[in-house]
């Protein structure tokens, strides 16, 4: 057998499975990495420096691969762009209901996001985003017009 699965894995002990691992680490000069989100030994297939194995650990729907990249992401995020991103949520979510014109939010959004470059550039502070962001919609994008 070239090499254990998942499924194996099973049927034999963790401990065996390391130490089958191992061996083939020394043997094959390839490298065992311990996966970030489960602690799951793995041999990052591809990208050689993977963090994360391929397994779907417990009740998860999505492999350790997408759940942590995903969880890095969030862990990246400041909380001035989560602000910024529930801002621009919250009025996209109103043009999917008809609350606000599709056109008027192309407006707004392209007006916000300028602001927000200038912002991640240190042209302008947060606060002067922030009480932008934190206009009326329509007094928003009267400005623009
Ligand atoms: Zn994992």
């Amino acid at each position: 057998m070239d090499r254990f699965s998942i499924a194996t894995v099973d049927h034999f002990s963790i401990d065996i499975y390391i130490r089958y691992e191992m061996t083939k680490t020394l043997t094959e000069k390839t490298l065992l990495v311990k996966c970030e989100n489960c602690g799951f030994y793995f041999v990052p297939q591809g990208k050689s420096d993977s963090k994360y194995c391929s397994r779907i650990k417990g009740n998860a729907e999505k492999p350790c691969s997408e759940i942590g990249a995903y969880r890095k992401y969030k862990k990246s995020i400041t909380d001035e762009r989560k602000y910024y991103i529930s801002i621009t949520k919250h009025y996209y979510y109103l043009v999917k209901n008809k609350q606000i014109s599709k056109s008027d939010y192309c407006i707004w959004s392209e007006y916000a996001q300028s602001l927000y470059k200038k912002y991640k550039k240190k042209d302008i502070t947060f606060q002067a985003l922030k009480k932008w962001l934190d206009l009326d919609f329509d007094k928003a994008v009267k400005m623009q017009k």
